[in-house]
């Protein structure tokens, strides 16, 4: 056994026994086919469906920002959270060395490669946002609670952007040519699109080829789910998680990171279907706010 097939090894004994990361999926799946079929009455989900994932790159929002601006915002952002994060961010920032810009956004734990976008619009600190958290959480190298907490880090950190964006002041977004009709709607499209792709995932955990594969969809799974609970609590909570979270992760203590969350996903328990019923309900409840958004939009 060489030192990777450890390493997985520990890895999938966190999926397997902890979670049953099959039969999780396998209710998440079902839960979300029951909730389809009676939406299908007033609404045809297939419609929305296409919306979200028919784009090949992330969903584009509405918000415009050009790139100074973003960077702005995050140095920002991040200092509000924890310093550390800050400077990390401005020195990979000053010299923009092994940082590259495409469609696909990511970031290696390993090289610290960055791979970030430049759209031009709120997509943008998004990335950032999502991208340096994963390496945020990589300070001790990719141990196994990073390897299946990393995607949850980084899904909450985007959470805690919607949190700190919803409390700017009016003069900073008058700074920044924000408006906030549009960001809020901007901010559920966001969270209605990684959920729509996320779903993609949990449907393929149960078609995997290899148990890598099953890991990496896993892991979008449960950061789905811990990131919709994380989204209903307040921003100061919010921020002491992902501080605690992030540097759990680091110490790779696996219990203390989950447990921050008070969510329950372990297969001992019984009533895991109540969670999974809350998330999907909570993403429907920002559906429906979105419409109300756009039909006021309309009226006006
Ligand atoms: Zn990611």
């Amino acid at each position: 056994m060489n030192n990777n097939d450890i390493i997985n090894k520990k890895r999938d004994d966190i999926l397997e026994f902890y979670y049953d990361d099959l039969s999780l999926a396998n209710n998440f799946s079902a839960i979300i086919s029951n909730f389809y079929n009676e939406l299908n009455n007033n609404i045809n989900v297939n419609n929305i469906t296409q919306e979200y994932i028919s784009k090949k790159e992330m969903y584009p929002l509405k918000t415009k920002l050009n790139f100074n601006d973003t960077i702005e915002i995050a140095t920002n952002f991040f200092n509000e959270i924890n310093v550390d994060f800050t400077n990390y961010f401005k020195m990979r920032m000053h010299d923009q060395n092994n940082i590259t810009f495409g469609d696909n956004p990511k970031a290696n734990a390993d090289t610290r490669k960055l791979e970030l976008t430049k759209y031009g619009d709120l997509r943008d600190l998004y990335t950032i946002s999502h991208e340096f958290t994963h390496l945020f959480d990589s300070k001790n190298n990719n141990l196994e609670t990073r390897r299946v907490l990393t995607e949850t880090c980084a899904q909450s950190m985007e959470r805690l952007l919607d949190s700190y964006l919803l409390n700017l002041t009016d003069e900073q977004l008058l700074k920044y040519n924000i408006d906030k009709k549009i960001l809020q709607e901007d901010i559920l499209n966001r969270r209605i699109s990684t959920f729509f792709k996320r779903i993609n995932s949990i449907y393929s955990i149960n078609n995997y080829r290899n148990f890598n594969e099953k890991a990496i969809d896993s892991g979008y799974m449960l950061a789905q789910i811990y990131s919709t609970n994380f989204s209903t609590l307040p921003y100061s909570q919010q921020k002491d998680i992902i501080n605690n979270l992030i540097h759990n992760v680091n110490c790779n203590n696996f219990e203390n990171a989950v447990n921050l969350f008070k969510l329950d996903l372990s297969k001992n328990n019984n009533n895991r279907n109540n969670i999974l019923q809350n998330i999907i309900e909570n993403i429907y409840n920002d559906y429906e706010l979105k419409i109300q958004l756009e039909e006021n939009k309309i009226l006006k």
